[in-house]
């Protein structure tokens, strides 16, 4: 399990070399960086996988600690 989000994270962190072609140079405030990041299919694309991760790592950490709840009952009884 850990190893499963250890290699999501550094996935993720390691989208920034997959990046669109061309510099974010024009980018010269919060707005236009904003107008940029939602505007561009390639950053909404980054978006939705990102939180797709996040939702698929937190159901899947949630389901090991029920799993692992679970086990500690049953060997209780
Ligand atoms: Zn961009």
């Amino acid at each position: 399990m850990k190893q499963l989000v250890m290699t999501s994270l550094l996935a993720v962190a390691s989208t920034p070399a997959l990046a669109h072609p061309g510099e974010h140079d024009h980018l010269t405030g919060l707005e236009s960086a904003g107008d940029h990041l939602l505007g561009s299919p390639f950053h909404q694309l980054m978006f939705v996988a990102a939180i797709g991760g996040l939702v698929l790592i937190f159901s899947l950490v949630r389901q090991a600690r029920k799993a692992k709840k679970q086990q500690a009952a049953d060997r209780a009884s």
